[in-house]
């Protein structure tokens, strides 16, 4: 008797183990005002679901904004590929150390773009924004714990950015990431390192699901408003209200083949036969997929109420630099370096060079330098009180350029950045030329200049005089300066 109590207790167990293990990774779960928007037929969000439905799911992906749909029906605007900003909020200690890497994150928002890619969604990294401070560091992210830590804590009101997707990379979290939904009253996603680490193991699809969250699908397995039948009959009243995922029974799977394995049955004594590889299920090591119901609804909340993030200037207004910044007035040159004081902010081979660049420093007043890509970056200049050098230096060798006209191309690993006839700059990711793009359209850089080519041995970045304004070359008579005329039309 003994030895058969052990038995059961040990199938339960071992049972129990097995759903354990894979509900580890979501720690998602739906609020009320999420449920009734996704449930009640005549929710406002529902009312805008029902007209997406009405049209072909590829015409959607195609409209620029929602209004088009009752304008037209065949929607010619083609928005092409949708790219949505992300805020990448890397938490630290408050020594600035620890956290995840950037290249771990955009090796994670790659994967995640490959699988939105057929809902022409493409998302990218805004900013990565350091938090360095060890009581969170330390604390655990447990949705079901401390929901509320980063907005108790003011976390979201101090670094959130508007109009972009707000993640917050964490070190420590009981095992599990999650997500808001478009009506739940926080805004954010909270991931755990190890989920973006793991992506080509094990979690390829953690980042991607709980983004889908975040655009509003519910877990192809939910039960808050009841268990879905295998034959769909109540489809659109329990489990997640999409009826082309079929009923989920949360059971194992094999992860080498992808295939369910589970032999549970539903109450009409049927079996579960989920999609393994549907993002919203807890497969995490098989999703790839969403179904056109699921599509609808990003597609809807992507229109609707997440549409600030398709606001395409948001991410270079909000933009975060990297600065560091120095007395121009108390810089020196001491073994072919530039000193602020005792703190040594740039070498040069030789005196010549470093001298060219102290009078460059000093002629515009310049008392930021700033970096993208630190702790070897990829792209530095110089501000002068946040804003960008104006006019020229005797001596300068500058390059021109026109920002506009600016491009990113990979090339293999790497990224160019091009203005369609030279070469510019390489970047090792695409976050950081990202980056420098958004930093030279803010500033409006019209100019890269060098000291010490071919092999510079520092760059920095200028704009032309006011472009508002023409101003003649002077040729005879350096000294005369003649008042600005205002072009026609400006
Ligand atoms: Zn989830």
């Amino acid at each position: 008797m003994k030895k058969v109590i052990f038995l059961v207790a040990a199938i339960m167990c071992s049972a129990f183990i097995r759903i354990q293990a894979q509900s580890s990774a979501c720690g998602t779960i739906a609020d009320e005002k999420t449920l009734q928007q996704i449930f009640a037929p005549s929710s406002s969000f529902n009312l805008k679901l029902n007209q997406v439905k009405k049209y072909n799911i590829s015409g959607v992906r195609n409209i620029k904004k929602f209004t088009e749909l009752s304008t037209s029906d065949n929607f010619n605007s083609n928005a092409g590929v949708r790219r949505v900003p992300i805020t990448a909020h890397i938490l630290r200690r408050s020594n600035n150390t620890g956290g995840i890497s950037k290249n771990a994150i955009q090796n994670a928002v790659n994967q995640m773009n490959i699988q939105y890619a057929p809902l022409n969604i493409e998302f990218y990294v805004c900013t990565y924004n350091y938090i360095k401070n060890d009581s969170y560091y330390n604390n655990s992210f447990d949705s079901s714990r401390h929901p509320d830590y980063i907005s108790r804590n003011n976390i979201d009101d101090a670094h959130s950015i508007d109009k972009t997707i707000n993640i917050y990379f964490v070190p420590n979290s009981r095992g599990v990431s999650w997500s808001s939904f478009p009506w739940s009253d926080r805004e954010h996603i909270v991931m755990w390192n190890n989920h973006v680490t793991g992506v080509g193991t094990t979690n390829v699809g953690v980042l991607g699901h709980e983004v889908g969250h975040w655009f509003g699908l519910l877990h192809t397995f939910e039960t808050a408003r009841g268990r879905e039948l295998v034959n769909g009959s109540n489809c659109t009243t329990a489990g997640d209200a999409v009826c082309d995922t079929p009923a989920d029974g949360r059971g194992s799977h094999n992860s080498s083949t992808c295939t369910y394995t589970d032999t549970r049955r539903d109450s009409n004594g049927d079996r579960y036969r989920p999609d393994v590889d549907n993002m919203m299920s807890y497969y995490f090591d098989c999703l790839d997929d969403f179904t056109n119901g699921q599509e609808q609804i990003v597609q809807t909340t992507l229109l609707n109420e997440r549409n600030d993030v398709l606001d395409a200037d948001a991410c270079e207004k909000t933009l975060k630099e990297d600065c560091v910044s120095f007395n121009p007035n108390t810089i020196s040159i001491k073994n072919n370096r530039i000193v602020d004081g005792s703190h040594s902010m740039m070498s040069f081979p030789n005196y010549e060079e470093a001298k060219k660049a102290y009078n460059m420093i000093k002629h515009y007043g310049l008392n930021q330098y700033c970096f993208v890509g630190r702790p070897d970056p990829s792209f530095t200049y110089l501000l002068k009180n946040g804003k960008s050098p104006v006019n020229t230096m005797e001596g300068e060798d500058c390059l021109g350029f026109m920002p506009s006209k600016l491009y990113l191309k990979k090339e293999g690993s790497q990224y160019l950045m091009t203005d369609g006839r030279s070469r510019m700059f390489m970047f090792p990711n695409k976050a950081e030329a990202e980056a420098t793009l958004a930093v030279i359209k803010k500033h409006g850089f019209t100019k890269t200049c060098y000291i010490g080519r071919p092999q510079a041995s520092l760059q920095y970045m200028r704009k032309d005089f006011q472009l508002n304004y023409y101003i003649p070359k002077v040729i005879d008579a350096p000294k005369v300066i003649k008042t600005p005329i205002k072009l026609p039309g400006q």
